[in-house]
């Protein structure tokens, strides 16, 4: 289907949750511009600010440098404005929420803009089949994640054992919302992005 098909009755406001180096990215940009969507990844956004040296930027910095997780009223704080510019147009957001008050900020927030998401990707793609991967790219002589200092194979099961920590009260949140939307990600791109596409048309225009 051309972009130009995927026209949309309303604008989407989606969440991809899944864990590091899954694809969610990858993804989350595809969606974005087939169907018109602000694309936000908190670890951008948080990159950001570090790089303007503002003095949020230089707290996360201190937090990031110590190996700290940035809580949750600062990853707010530089989210909320992208947020709330993009809601007319529809967005997905990549990399929020982390944590079950996160999901619940998130709610807040939206309820007191008046919308709501409609749904929240979790893109399943195992530990084991992420390190398949990542070393898949070493051998190839590619980064995994280019130009960031976080790319490296003891971090990245770092954060897949905290990704499975903290992902069960997250999903169980959506799921009794009925705001689930459950994507097979040990496929190829392709076929992630059409069933992804698919199901989403369906959502915007069924
Ligand atoms: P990412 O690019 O999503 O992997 O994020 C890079 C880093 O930014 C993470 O390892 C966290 O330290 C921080 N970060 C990004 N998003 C969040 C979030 N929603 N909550 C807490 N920390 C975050």
């Amino acid at each position: 289907m051309a972009i130009s098909d995927s026209v949309l009755k309303k604008p989407l406001r989606l969440v991809i949750i899944g864990p590091s180096g899954g694809g969610k990215g990858t993804q989350a940009k595809l969606i974005a511009k087939e169907f018109g969507l602000k694309h936000f990844s908190t670890g951008d956004l948080l990159r950001k600010e570090v790089a303007k040296k503002t003095p949020l930027g230089i707290k996360i910095a201190n937090l990031v440098a110590e190996g700290k997780w940035v809580p949750d009223e600062v990853v707010f704080q530089v989210l909320v404005p992208h947020l709330k510019k993009a809601k007319k147009q529809g967005f997905i957001l990549d990399g929020s929420p982390r944590t079950l008050q996160q999901a619940k900020m998130l709610e807040e927030l939206l309820q007191k803009e008046n919308c709501s998401l409609d749904k929240v990707i979790l893109l399943k793609v195992s530990p084991e089949e992420i390190i398949r991967r990542w070393k898949a790219k070493v051998a190839q002589g590619e980064r995994f994640q280019p130009g960031r200092d976080d790319d490296r194979l003891d971090i990245l099961k770092n954060r897949l054992q905290a990704y499975q920590e903290t992902i069960g009260p997250i999903v169980d949140f959506y799921q009794r919302r009925g705001k689930l939307m459950v994507v097979d990600g040990e496929r190829s791109i392709e076929e992630i992005f059409n069933d992804l596409k698919n199901r989403l048309l369906e959502l915007a225009n069924g």
